[in-house]
């Protein structure tokens, strides 16, 4: 594709729209503009000319804006609460301190095109210039109403800084990583964390790059409240009708939701069985000793194919046992974690509320043991009313049970 064709040949400079869906109205609730060349070739995609360092800039300027205004020119006869999603470079963006780009679209807002349903895609990749500029011109911008989406998130490392930073209204998640349910759990780990960050800094998730039925239900699973991606519907040269997908997405969401209450009431049902077993234990090893060490010890014979380490705390988390630890297939007494304080640790005094209100065990999430980076879970459990009894459940028994991994 030559770019002298393209600058030469506006006329087929053409917007495509890619339809973008909510969960929670199962209808598209916006579209993206992507830019497109209708040349000997037939219809190409113009992302390559827009990242050609070669071209310059205020030709690619002109198609920018030539692809908006055709986009803009048909959006005017849009349901009035119907997103658009615009990429811009903000290095070319800076170009002009954003002036262009904000003049054509108060041009479109006369014709009823209101600035709040404008979505700027910033993309931050290439660009070098200052940071507080950038922040200033957008943060100028949303006093117009405009929203910011932060584009392309986790294919970067360490963007997390800088959304909380901007505070976006919107962040896109590619989940083009998310080829397999096999693929790295750590590309999982950021995401979950990242669903934590949206969910402090009010900000929406959208997942885009969807292409198979798992990553949808990722999406929702993680928090996605908008998703866009060739599984839902590729990009047109029309706006698709907006409820395409009712039907389709309310039954998605429908088998979604039928297997994760599955998995919740398995985990519930297990949580159930551990707490009547260790009850059960409990009140046997009480009648012969009121000593933790020798509780402990007559437990762990118990617990031994099924937990690594056992310990007890008190209510502010000050350890009053030493650990159990199962290693070389016996228990090992480690005497060092005695009066060790795990206040700090996250969930650590919620927990115990909610174990001594409801005199009831908690079984945790999936999480990586510090120590021996193993994925487990911890079922904690009140032992009388000042201590608790913490379980560190093994990776081969959670392995062994359905649904506890
Ligand atoms: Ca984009």
């Amino acid at each position: 594709m030559d770019a002298l064709d393209i600058i030469s040949d506006l006329d087929n400079v053409i917007p495509f729209f890619q339809p973008i869906f909510s969960a929670d109205e199962h209808r598209a609730i916006g579209y993206e503009i992507l830019g497109r060349y209708n040349g000997k070739q037939g219809i190409q995609s113009l992302g390559p000319f827009f990242l050609d360092d070669e071209i310059p800039d205020e030709y690619r300027l002109e198609v920018d804006n030539t692809v908006l205004t055709k986009a803009l020119e048909l959006a005017v006869s849009l349901d009035k609460d119907v997103l658009l999603f615009i990429n811009r470079d903000a290095d070319m963006l800076m170009q002009d301190d954003g002036e262009q780009f904000l003049q054509l679209l108060l041009q479109y807002e006369e014709k009823g095109i209101s600035l709040k349903r404008i979505v700027l895609e910033i993309s931050e990749l290439n660009y070098k210039g200052d940071m507080e500029h950038l922040d200033h011109l957008l943060n100028y911008y949303r006093t117009y109403g405009m929203k910011v989406a932060i584009d392309k998130v986790a294919n970067e490392n360490n963007q997390l800084d800088r959304i909380g930073q901007l505070a976006p209204d919107i962040i896109k998640v590619d989940l083009q990583a998310l080829r397999s349910l096999g693929s790295s759990s750590g590309f999982q780990d950021v995401l979950y964390s990242l669903s934590l960050l949206a969910r402090k800094i009010g900000a929406t998730l959208l997942f885009e790059n969807i292409e198979m039925v798992f990553q949808l239900q990722f999406a929702w699973k993680n928090g996605g409240r908008y998703y866009q991606g060739f599984f839902l519907a590729k990009p047109e040269d029309h706006f698709v009708e907006r409820d395409i997908l009712k039907e389709r997405l309310k039954e998605e969401f429908h088998s979604f939701i039928v297997s994760e209450k599955k998995k919740l009431e398995t985990l519930y049902k297990l949580t159930e069985d551990f707490q009547q077993q260790l009850q059960l234990m409990l009140t046997k090893y009480r009648k012969v000793t009121n000593n933790y060490d020798e509780l402990l010890m007559a437990l762990v014979t118990e617990l031994k194919s099924i937990a690594f380490r056992v310990y007890i705390c008190d209510e502010e988390g000050f350890q009053k046992t030493a650990n159990y630890f199962y290693v070389n297939e016996q228990w090992e007494i480690q005497q060092d974690y005695i009066n060790k304080n795990w206040s700090w640790r996250p969930y650590f005094l919620e927990n115990i509320i909610k174990m001594r209100n409801e005199q009831k065990g908690i079984l945790s999430d999936l999480y990586s043991d510090i120590e021996t980076g193993e994925t487990i879970r911890t079922f904690s459990y009140p032992v009388n009313s000042n201590d608790y009894i913490f379980i560190d459940l093994s990776y081969s028994f959670l392995y062994q049970q359905d649904g506890l991994l």
